[in-house]
């Protein structure tokens, strides 16, 4: 059941201009508008059974974004936790590849085969001001990079590969 009131933005569909616009880094310390900002991500990430949600999809063009972190052994998903990463960057990729189906809740009819770095190594604040270098595989690096190309004005489907 739905616990969302009018108060709460609606996530913004692949045609809106904000998704396509590079959004602004976040100044530091975190405005307290912007922490309770953080719980909506999250919160809203879960209402609409995402796996992560950037600020822009929201209506903000802040770099923010919301991701979950899952333990995956095959077709079992256990859920470890969720991150909100303020000015994530990601400071190494890995050469190696791998291409997976991806959806996403700005496009929420569709999902397409993508090819992604197999690891990336990211750096971020936490809401707390703290300053983060986190390794990511996998599942949690295909959502750390989805998420971060949202910041970019870059949805998956600029990135669709043909099924080999
Ligand atoms: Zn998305």
């Amino acid at each position: 059941m739905s616990h969302l009131t009018q108060q709460y933005p609606l996530v913004l569909w692949e045609n809106h201009p904000i998704l396509r616009s590079v959004s602004d880094p976040i100044a530091l310390p975190l405005a307290p508008e912007l922490q309770r900002f953080a719980d909506t991500l999250l919160l809203l990430m879960h209402e609409y059974d995402g796996v992560g949600l950037a600020a822009p999809q929201i209506g903000s063009p802040i770099r923010m974004i919301a991701t979950s972190q899952r333990k995956v052994k095959k077709d079992n998903y256990k859920h470890l936790g969720d991150t909100v990463m303020i000015n994530p960057e990601i400071l190494e990729s890995s050469q190696e590849t791998m291409i997976t189906e991806e959806g996403c809740l700005s496009l929420p009819w569709v999902s397409w085969l993508v090819e992604r770095a197999k690891k990336i190594t990211v750096g971020y604040i936490t809401v707390d001001g703290k300053k983060v270098t986190q390794d990511y595989e996998w599942f949690n690096a295909i959502i750390v990079q989805h998420e971060i190309d949202h910041l970019d004005g870059i949805m998956f489907t600029d990135k669709i590969v043909k099924e080999k």
